[in-house]
């Protein structure tokens, strides 16, 4: 039986297990998912050892994305781009290969939301690794333009420079932007202390903009709770985007595409009650 696990520290909250035990049953493959708690000074061990025991495949979360992008012995271009890794594939020779599901798994689920992506202007808040891991596949969908905004504005320009072969992007400070968007993506840990960046609330266009906080929990998310009062079209969060890029990983694995509606939901479930 194959063995997979996900690694981070902490990891007890992880839903990984129950994501892709979910999938397992639905696909019928024969595999183990496990948390594994790596210790912060320790990853490469952990995972070294996870290998040589003929682990299959892992995923990487909180804090050891970059340090498994610099141990993968090889890259998917996604990857590069992200900077960071969130899935290593055990390759037929042995060697890991990382690459980074998370951006796919933020467009599969917009997509499958029937969020339209193509010919749309994107603002894209935060410049941390998750709006990095996103840009490559947002770009992908050709977007009239995707403007970032940053508390910190050096590090959306650095990311508008680095992605701009790749599409319109730009990059803008909070107090620089007010014109209405089509889709507002919060990738900004904010929402993680119930705080919001300072947005003017005429970026979003009543019954037209959908909103989207990358974060999910039990309750509406404090950006949510402001594009709701603002008469936001839709508002999502990203309990599609961690269901997605976990569907990403399992195909990569497996082969095999999983169906994320029923697993969703009864996450969605398990969060309500929790
Ligand atoms: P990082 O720590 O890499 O980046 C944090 C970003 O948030 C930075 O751009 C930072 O700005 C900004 N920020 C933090 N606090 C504030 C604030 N009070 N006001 C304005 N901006 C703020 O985090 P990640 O990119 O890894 O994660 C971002 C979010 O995405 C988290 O909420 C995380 O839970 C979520 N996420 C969800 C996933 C999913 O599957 N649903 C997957 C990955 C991430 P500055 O640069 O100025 O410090």
């Amino acid at each position: 039986m194959q063995r997979y696990a996900v690694f981070g520290n902490p990891i007890a909250h992880s839903q990984s297990p129950f994501i892709h035990g979910q999938f397992a049953a639905q696909t019928g493959q024969l595999l183990t998912y496990e948390a594994l708690l790596a210790p912060l000074d320790d990853f490469a061990g952990s995972l070294q050892a996870f290998f040589a025991a003929g682990g299959g495949g892992a995923n990487v979360t909180v804090p050891f994305k970059e340090q498994a992008f610099a141990l993968a012995d090889e890259l998917s271009e996604r990857a590069r781009r992200a900077g960071a890794v969130n899935t290593l594939i055990r390759l037929e020779d042995g060697r890991i290969r990382g690459d980074n599901t998370d951006g796919a798994g933020l467009v599969n689920d917009l997509l499958q939301q029937g969020v339209q992506l193509a010919g749309q202007r994107i603002l894209l808040l935060g410049a941390g690794g998750a709006v990095r891991g996103v840009l490559e596949p947002l770009l992908a969908q050709q977007p009239a333009e995707v403007c970032i905004a940053n508390r910190t504005v050096e590090k959306a320009e650095q990311l508008a420079r680095e992605f701009a072969d790749l599409g319109p992007v730009v990059a803008c400070g909070y107090d620089w932007i007010d014109a209405p968007a089509d889709l507002i993506i919060n990738g900004t840990s904010a929402s993680l202390q119930g705080e919001l960046p300072p947005l003017a609330p005429s970026l979003v266009k009543s019954g037209h903009t959908t909103c989207y906080d990358m974060m999910y929990g039990k309750n509406t998310t404090a950006f949510n709770h402001w594009a709701e009062n603002l008469g936001a079209a839709r508002t999502l969060d990203g309990l599609g985007m961690l269901v997605g890029q976990a569907a990403e990983a399992f195909y990569l694995w497996t082969g095999q595409r999983p169906d994320s509606g029923p697993v969703m939901q009864a996450l969605r479930h398990t969060l309500a009650g929790a």
